[in-house]
């Protein structure tokens, strides 16, 4: 039985009253317990500031590199441990939990390398100096990214425990801003063991990083001016948490990254069976069955041109054949099941009302195990283009995409895919320049990311679905309007910029 506990205040403590139970979502079985109630949560957010904020403050951009490195090597060096847990914790296949745990590792890694190269300094200088007046070069104005003097407060969704984790503290943390990371109090077991194996090597200096288990209760209401919060769930909880009377009287910054109906959007010169076809099909099938599809970049929407959505359904359906749902520990398995027995009802209920709207082109419903949370592999076909009930509004967080035909047209594609009121990524898959530019050109203000497929990288690709730290994750509109990673500009969301104007000698051997 597991029991996970919190690391506030500088120890690990539990909580009191009737516990939440955590279940195995492959059985239902309960797996442990968690006790909430009675946290030092006020307590806890004092601490970061006042211990955790300082000592990142005084440390150089390579030291708090070196602490994400430590932090990355022990999630390395406990990778089976760390699997075995996602496997019971959230239903995670083999290669679902490495998509992950090497996911956090690896960001982990990558922002220790970003904190190197800043190299020796404490605050980052914004281009050059410029002189306020023609007349004299001394009064000058430069901007600089300083820390803000709160605690970040992370917020995480339930189905990346460990990259979620990592990523969003891996920036606060280079950025020289101590954490509190909440996970989704179901699926905390990765988290928490992560946290607790960095504390046991002694890689969590005093106050710098924080962890909540359970739920957020009074959290927010502790929240200073100088704090921020980064969020990522659904875009219910992300409008409570933008609106929370703390937030709004302080103008707490606030990072959402919320659902998204993400498209795969097939260009009418791209034949079925030719490889630029077949980098497609490989990508949506994999996007719609990895993490049992609860990925908030999966493709949602598949928009394909009429003559051709009768070949897709026909080559998804081969391909989602070999994915069959079952025991994420038998590895005929590649599809476990679904981490919670509120996502489970939630996604039959989405399934349910895709049913009444559009016609099921693909799949068993019934092609599961009996007991668990799981949902077998479907695809739909909804018709009326970017007037098609319901596809551009529902987001169903399982293994169920819909194909959409289109026209063909540059315009028509963009209306179906903004019709989704802005998302994560959209893949878009075409060798004609001249669809191509208009189509992509249209629709990157809807977007955080846009992967263009081609014959050029047909073999070269890692899916619109996998979130690398050099690039940015988010989206406009309905996906939350956040921005997180993207290398350094990761960071900002954590600093206050600047322009400091006055002598130049003087703000130089100030900020030196
Ligand atoms: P959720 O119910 O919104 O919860 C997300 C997190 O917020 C959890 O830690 C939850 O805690 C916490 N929370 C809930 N209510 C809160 C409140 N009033 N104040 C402070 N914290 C609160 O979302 P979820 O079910 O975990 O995640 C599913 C959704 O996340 C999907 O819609 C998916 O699209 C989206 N998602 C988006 C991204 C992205 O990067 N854009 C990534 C992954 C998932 P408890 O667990 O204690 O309730």
């Amino acid at each position: 039985m597991h029991t996970p506990s919190s690391f506030l205040n500088g120890q690990w403590v539990t909580g009191t009253g009737t516990p939440l139970t955590l279940l195995d979502p492959t059985t239902g079985d309960s797996i442990g317990q968690v006790h909430d109630e009675g946290l030092d949560l006020a307590g806890a957010l004092s601490y970061g500031r006042t211990v955790g904020g300082p000592t990142l403050r005084s440390m150089t951009f390579a030291e708090r590199g070196l602490i994400l490195k430590g932090w990355g090597r022990a999630i390395h060096t406990a990778r089976d441990e760390l699997l075995d847990l996602a496997r019971i914790d959230s239903g995670n296949t083999r290669s679902d939990g490495k998509f992950d745990i090497d996911g956090a590792a690896g960001t982990l890694s990558y922002y220790a390398y970003v904190g190197k190269t800043l190299g020796d300094v404490r605050v980052l200088a914004e281009g050059e100096p410029e002189p306020l007046t023609r007349s004299s070069a001394r009064m000058v104005g430069h901007h600089y990214n300083v820390p803000r003097h709160g605690i970040a407060v992370h917020l995480n969704a339930f189905n990346f425990p460990a990259w979620g984790l990592c990523e969003k503290a891996a920036c606060a943390i280079l950025a020289g801003v101590p954490v509190l990371a909440k996970p989704a109090v179901e699926t905390s077991l990765v988290a928490a063991r992560i946290v607790e194996l960095w504390h046991e090597q002694g890689l969590i200096p005093d106050g710098v990083l924080q962890l909540l288990v359970g739920e957020p209760r009074d959290l927010l209401d502790h929240l200073e001016g100088q704090d921020c919060v980064a969020f990522t769930g659904s875009g219910n909880t992300g409008r409570v948490i933008r609106t929370h009377p703390r937030v709004l009287a302080l103008g707490i910054p606030v990072n959402v990254e919320a659902d998204s109906l993400n498209a795969a959007v097939l260009g009418p010169d791209v034949e079925p069976g030719s490889d630029t076809f077949i980098m497609a099909v490989a990508d949506i099938s994999r996007d719609m069955t990895q993490k049992a599809g609860q990925k908030c970049t999966a493709v949602r929407r598949i928009v394909v041109p009429e003559a051709h959505a009768e070949a897709m359904v026909e080559a998804l359906g081969e391909r989602l054949a070999d994915l069959k749902a079952g025991d994420p520990a038998d590895r005929a398995f590649r599809v476990g099941p679904l981490a919670t027995a509120k996502q489970h009802q939630d996604i039959l209920a989405g399934i349910a009302a895709l049913e009444d709207a559009h016609e099921r082109v693909w799949g068993d419903p019934s092609a599961r195990p009996d007991t668990g949370y799981f949902v077998a592999p479907q695809l739909f076909l909804a018709k009326g283009g970017e007037n098609a009930a319901l596809v551009h509004k529902s987001e169903v967080f399982g293994p169920v995409a819909t194909v959409i035909p289109y026209d063909g047209t540059s315009e028509s594609a963009q209306r179906i895919v903004a019709a989704g009121g802005g998302g994560l990524v959209c893949s878009i898959y075409s060798n004609d320049l001249k669809w191509a530019r208009p189509t992509i050109t249209g629709l990157m203000p809807w977007h955080g990311r846009i992967v263009w497929g081609s014959k050029k990288v047909h073999d070269q690709s890692i899916g619109p679905g996998t979130v690398l730290p050099n690039f940015v994750h988010g989206g406009p509109g309905a996906a939350g309007g956040g921005e997180e990673l993207g290398g350094e500009r990761g960071l900002s969301f954590y600093w206050q910029r600047v322009a400091l104007q006055g002598d130049r000698g003087l703000i130089e051997r100030l900020m030196r």
